[in-house]
């Protein structure tokens, strides 16, 4: 029974959310609540299967743990939402202007609307991708960013999709705006953004999860675990947190199982975290130059 289980949610589970996901916004896509509604039903699935069935029984985190990332996700989510519109109202309107005046009026709005949902994801995870090799290549972006803190957890589940530093949503946020503003593409773009959060909740979930067919093109929890590696080799790779294509044109892919998560062999406590633009953990292993 429970085997049986553990085979369905293996090959079906991220396939079937992806679906679910794409297919609520489908049916209303000017319907604002929907990406709060799919954060939630997601992560609800994603905790129960996870306290159930876990992968790795060592990364199943205590009731008190959880119920403080609850919290903090939910205070991140209102920063992060906060900062879009303030971006929003920043660069609607210079790059509305920039892109009448260069006459860059080429998104394809004849399009089906899942073609135009596919191409705007796949456009935004290519500025993400180049953005988050940055993060982890370059000191002062990896500093700036505060990305050390999102992989400092050595335990990882479905909520670490947003345990990231409020300094790190500056940055998180900005592919999809600005790929979103610079194109004018309207409500493709908030079914994209439906997708991006499904995925990224899937790809944190502590849960086993077939790899094939669907991980050539979008990433999956064994190749983005292998990102959140405290050894630097191994981190250095699996950039795209929704789609893999990009790693896999880019010479970035990795398919491996690690031992060990985290940035180095403990984990800091919340404050050292949210320190760590200003000060690292002195056993960070994974900044840029560790090596
Ligand atoms: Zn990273």
């Amino acid at each position: 029974m429970i085997s049986g289980l553990r085979q369905t949610l293996y090959y079906c589970l991220q396939p079937l959310l992806l679906i679910a996901a794409v297919g609520i916004w489908y049916t209303n896509p000017t319907f604002e609540l929907t990406y709060l509604y799919v954060v939630l039903g997601v992560q609800l699935v994603l905790g129960v299967i996870e306290h159930y069935l876990p992968a790795r029984s060592e990364w199943v985190i205590r009731a008190r743990q959880k119920s403080i990332n609850v919290v903090l996700v939910f205070f991140l989510i209102i920063i992060a939402l906060t900062l879009t519109a303030v971006y929003v109202e920043w660069l609607a309107a210079p790059l509305a202007a920039f892109r009448n005046a260069a006459g860059f009026d080429i998104w394809p709005h004849h399009w089906p609307i899942l073609a135009q949902l596919l191409l705007v994801f796949f456009a935004s995870e290519f500025v993400w991708y180049w953005m988050h090799r940055t993060e982890h290549r370059w000191t002062l972006i990896w500093r700036l960013s505060g990305h050390g803190a999102h992989h400092s957890f050595k335990k990882l589940n479905a909520l670490n999709f947003g345990l990231n530093h409020p300094l790190e949503y500056f940055f998180i946020l900005l592919p999809s705006i600005l790929v979103e503003l610079v194109f004018g593409i309207g409500v493709a773009a908030a079914g994209a953004s439906v997708l991006t959060v499904t995925q990224t909740s899937i790809v944190h979930s502590n849960i086993n999860l077939n790899s094939k067919a669907i991980g050539w093109l979008f990433t999956t929890n064994r190749y983005h675990i292998c990102h959140h590696s405290a050894d630097l080799n191994e981190s250095n790779t699996n950039y795209g947190c929704s789609a893999i294509v990009w790693d896999r044109v880019f010479g970035t892919f990795l398919d491996t199982s690690i031992s060990d998560a985290g940035t180095g062999p403990t984990e800091p406590g919340l404050w050292q975290k949210f320190l760590m633009p200003i000060k690292e953990p002195e056993d960070t292993s994974i900044a840029p130059g560790s090596l």
